[in-house]
């Protein structure tokens, strides 16, 4: 590696974070969507290049962020209130594009992924910022009517931009999925502009295309008890690495926590899962998986990888253990202590 230019020097304006060498080489900008702090980093790009890129991705993301919140004024909220009073709505391309893709997920997933759930995800208190805390589960009453009612993405009847639901209990949440197809997007402009080393990380949940330079993209997965890394991995080319976790959003409840992920089928939390993380080609099919796989849990998650078309799962599980494939062991390296690991056979 060639030594950096003596006048390299590191310029921290605001949120941009440019090392403004004589011929910049890492370029990042940090954006607010979704809730989550999206990192985009670009490496080997000109600078005036690069700005324009970041400008057209959070521009992206700005519409995304309106179109698709779960309970912010929005696309998204007014087409939930069509589907619950039987009408057909109409909905911008993007938005149909990501509930096509959302459904077919869905399927491939036995419906563990099931972004039709809304009503359950709005029972346990999801649909705020600030979470409920204190505040008792939904009644049993309630969180079984509303299994009973089997919303399902397979539902809906999309024709062209107008969609309506045959079944009114279906309330679209895209909590568990738009990240990966945000990424996904950001990462085709970026490649519409001809820039190929760069990554867009969206707390955590990551793309990343070509190299550092020299050097592939190192990525870090926090580690699910506590704080710090549990381990890292290096990226090949391009893929994605997204983490499902039950430890970092929930409701408590006299000193019982009630993670984010519901299981659909039983319309209650998932407990017993700490977090999965998938490396995929694509976010969107990552992101879906990795929600799945927290679902399906250390006795099923093996079949919905193979379902769902994915290669390399980590799952910890509540004791700490980390279940994955041998692909996947490969892959990643500890950071400190190794923990007990369950090997898997290969998904293939
Ligand atoms: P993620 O971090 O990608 O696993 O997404 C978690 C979010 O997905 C939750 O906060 C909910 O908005 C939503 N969600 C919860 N359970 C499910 C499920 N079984 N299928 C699809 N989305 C879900
Ligand atoms: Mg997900």
């Amino acid at each position: 590696m060639t030594a950096p230019p003596r006048r390299c020097l590191l310029a921290l304006a605001g949120a941009l974070l440019l090392s403004a060498c004589e011929q910049p080489q890492l370029y990042q900008q940090r954006m607010v969507v979704f809730g989550t702090l999206v990192d985009v980093t670009l490496w080997g790009v000109a600078e005036r290049d690069a700005a324009d890129a970041m400008q057209a991705i959070s521009e992206r993301f700005r519409d995304m962020h309106r179109d698709w919140h779960a309970w912010q004024k929005g696309a998204l909220v007014e087409l939930n209130q069509a589907l619950a009073e039987g009408r057909a709505a109409e909905a911008p391309p993007e938005l149909v594009s990501l509930l096509r893709q959302a459904s077919e997920l869905s399927r491939r997933s036995e419906g563990l992924f099931n972004p039709a759930i809304g009503k359950l995800i709005a029972a346990w208190g999801f649909h705020s910022s600030e979470l409920p805390k204190g505040r008792a589960p939904p009644p049993a009453a309630l969180l079984d009517a509303l299994v009973a009612a089997d919303p399902d993405m397979g539902d809906l009847e999309i024709d062209g931009t107008r969609v309506r639901s045959r079944n009114r209990s279906v309330q679209v949440d895209l909590g568990g999925f738009a990240k990966g197809y945000a990424v996904d997007a950001a990462v085709l402009e970026l490649r519409r502009r001809g820039i190929r080393n760069a990554i867009v990380n969206a707390g955590g949940d990551l793309r990343g295309i070509g190299s550092k330079g020299p050097l592939p993209w190192r990525v870090g997965v926090q580690h699910p008890q506590g704080a710090g890394v549990l381990a890292t991995i290096e990226l090949r080319g391009d893929e994605s690495v997204f983490t499902s976790g039950n430890y970092a959003r929930f409701v408590e409840h006299e000193g019982v926590r009630y993670p984010h992920i519901i299981d659909p089928r039983t319309g209650r939390p998932v407990m017993g899962v700490t977090s999965v993380t998938v490396i995929h080609s694509n976010g969107a099919e990552a992101d879906a998986a990795a929600t799945a796989l927290v679902v399906a849990g250390p006795r099923d998650w093996q079949r919905i990888a193979r379902a769902m078309g994915i290669r390399h799962v980590m799952l910890v599980d509540d004791s700490g253990t980390v279940h994955m494939n041998p692909a996947m062991e490969a892959r990643v390296q500890f950071q400190g202590e190794r923990p007990p690991v369950a090997l898997s056979p290969e998904l293939e």
